[in-house]
Order: C-alpha cells, then sequence, then structure tokens
C-alpha cells in the first residue's frame, strides 16, 4: 500500500480505473494529454503530473492505459517519457491493448535501465472498469507479478499471469477474436429475424438461456434492440485489435479467415464516420445489405 502509483492515460477506461485506485487509498499521480482528464481526477484526490516523465519520477509503479502500440511506445520510450523518469527498481505496468511485440520491444528497452514491464490488457469495458471487475490478463516475469497482484486487483475481479512479457496480449487478442465473431454472428441473427417478420426480441428472450446465449449476447443485444450504440468499445478500437491480431498471425502463419473478414467490416463501418460508434453498431453493415433495421416489436 506505501507504493506511489502513476497513472497515465485517462481515457474511458483509465479514469474510472484509477478513481478506483483512490478509492481503496493508494497516492496516485495523473497524467493524460487532455488536460481536463487530469484536473477531474485531482478533484478526487490525484495528484497532476506534469508529464509521463514527471509521473515516473514521483512513482513506484506506473500504469498506463492508451489506445494502440505507438501510443505506449511513445509515452513510455519517447521523449519527456515514462523510461526518461523511471527509477531502477520501478514497475511500468501497460494496460494498453497493443501489439505484443511491441509490449516486447518496451520491456527489453526498460530492463537496460533496471526498469521491470508488465503487460497487462483488460476485458470487461467501461462497465468493468467502473465496477472494478475487469479480467486483467498479465505478460511478464512471476516475480514482478506477484509484487503488482494485490494492486491489480484492485481494479479487477480475474488476474492471470498467463506467460512472459507479450503474453497478456496475446491474450487479448484471442479475446477480441471471440468478441467480435460473437457480435457479427449476432448481428446476421437479428438481421435475418427482422427480414422473416419476426420478433428480434422475442428471438433474443427465446435464444439468450441457451447454448447460443453468451456474455457478449447479454450485453450487446439490448443495445441493437434500443438502437444505442453509445460506446462503449468504439469501432476504431476494435479494428486496431484485429489489425494486431492479423499482423501477429501473419508472423506466425496462422490463417484466420474469419477475424480478417470482420476486420474488413469495421474497417468500412469507420469509413462511414462510425469509428466512435460502439462496436455493437457491426449491425449497420449487416443491416445495410439486407436493406433492413432491426427493431424492438419486429
Ligand atoms: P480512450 O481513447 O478513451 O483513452 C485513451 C486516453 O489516453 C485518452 O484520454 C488520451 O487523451 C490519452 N493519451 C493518448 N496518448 C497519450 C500520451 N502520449 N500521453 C498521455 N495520455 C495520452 O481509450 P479507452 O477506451 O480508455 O481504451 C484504452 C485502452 O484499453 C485501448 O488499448 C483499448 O483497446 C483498451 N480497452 C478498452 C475497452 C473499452 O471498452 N473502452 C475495453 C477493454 C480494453
Amino acid at each position: 500500500m506505501a507504493d506511489r502509483i502513476g497513472f497515465i492515460g485517462l481515457g474511458i477506461m483509465g479514469k474510472p480505473m484509477a478513481k478506483n485506485l483512490l478509492k481503496a487509498g493508494y497516492s496516485v499521480t495523473v497524467h493524460d494529454v487532455v488536460g481536463e482528464r487530469v484536473e477531474e481526477l485531482v478533484l478526487d484526490g490525484a495528484k497532476a503530473g506534469q508529464s509521463s516523465r514527471g509521473v515516473a519520477q514521483v512513482s513506484d509503479k506506473i500504469i498506463t492505459m492508451l489506445p494502440d502500440s505507438a501510443d505506449s511506445e511513445r509515452a513510455i520510450l519517447g521523449p519527456n517519457g515514462v523510461l526518461e523518469g523511471a527509477k531502477p527498481g520501478s514497475i511500468i505496468i501497460d494496460m494498453s491493448s497493443i501489439a505484443p511485440s511491441m509490449s516486447q520491444k518496451i520491456a527489453a528497452e526498460c530492463s537496460k535501465k533496471g526498469v521491470e514491464l508488465l503487460d497487462a490488457p483488460v476485458s470487461g469495458g467501461e462497465p468493468g472498469a467502473i465496477n472494478a471487475t475487469l479480467a486483467i490478463m498479465v505478460g511478464g516475469k512471476q516475480e514482478v507479478f506477484d509484487q503488482c497482484s494485490d494492486l491489480l486487483k484492485v481494479m479487477g475481479r480475474n488476474v492471470v499471469l498467463t506467460g512472459d512479457v507479450g503474453a497478456g496480449n496475446i491474450t487479448k487478442l484471442a479475446n477480441q477474436i471471440i468478441v467480435a465473431a460473437n457480435i457479427e454472428a449476432l448481428s446476421e441473427a437479428m438481421v435475418l429475424a427482422q427480414k422473416a417478420g419476426v420478433d428480434p426480441e422475442r428471438v433474443f428472450n427465446a435464444i439468450r438461456g441457451g447454448l447460443a446465449g453468451s456474455a457478449v449476447m447479454e450485453a450487446k443485444a439490448p443495445m441493437m434492440l434500443n438502437r444505442n450504440f453509445r460506446a462503449g468499445f468504439r469501432i476504431r478500437l476494435h479494428q486496431k485489435d484485429l489489425r494486431n491480431v492479423l499482423q501477429t498471425a501473419q508472423e506466425l502463419n496462422v490463417p484466420l479467415p474469419v477475424t480478417a473478414l470482420v476486420q474488413q467490416m469495421l474497417g468500412s463501418l469507420m469509413n462511414d464516420g462510425e469509428g466512435e460508434a460502439d462496436h455493437s453498431a457491426i449491425l449497420h453493415f449487416l443491416e445495410k445489405m439486407a436493406h433492413v433495421e432491426v427493431r424492438k416489436g419486429g
């Protein structure tokens, strides 16, 4: 508990995660490129860091929660970044969903300065971040994980070390394949029911308790039926995750045909201006092809 925590990246996920650390009594110094996000956390008791470097200078463990590989690389290794300020013996926990190869590259640079890194991406979305029920999948050394597991358990319910650095993000990519394919399949099912004149809400109620039921269906079918596509998890971030999946799969010679297809759908939705919508808006791609709109009541 005596650890001083740094937190960089106060977006949809980072803000509630940092708030949970403050509620648990940790001393937290925060930074975001958007100043208002820092000010909100300061009202909740955080200290403001002037830069990623500044946060690292006053912290023993530094958490980053940023959009993509290039953002983690810049914030940790770049000028005025975490590594410039971090002391030997400190630990960086990068909770962003990024390419596993980037986690390994960042860890290698950190180890030259005696700084340890865990990659620890999460699943569970904004509600999981608010309610501290995230699934946290971690890559890194066992002894470093052991020093951080109490801290991670303040933000998540299921905290699992899956292997060396990079394994956390491999696990997250596996998760994102399953979520994307599920939302796409759910969208196809909803569009078919609608076009057949069968109320999609009744279809949902009939099948949710059977084999087709899933956490994805429970979260996303109500959003589709209520025509509520407020993110949640943005189309552009899921497109980014599937891009990282396909890049990693290519390096390993693993064909992933369904993932590639859904990634193209997400790209098309971004061209339609839907990058900021929730990923349940994959439904729009299927609706457009079928010339139908899914609605409660059929
Ligand atoms: P977001 O875009 O809402 O937040 C990212 C934050 O990082 C923003 O506040 C941005 O200003 C800040 N930022 C970017 N570059 C920075 C830098 N160099 N220095 C300081 N701050 C910087 O994204 P999010 O939804 O919170 O997602 C964060 C990560 O978590 C992503 O990798 C995403 O894929 C993953 N994730 C998101 C969800 C979700 O439901 N939103 C769920 C699981 C995982």
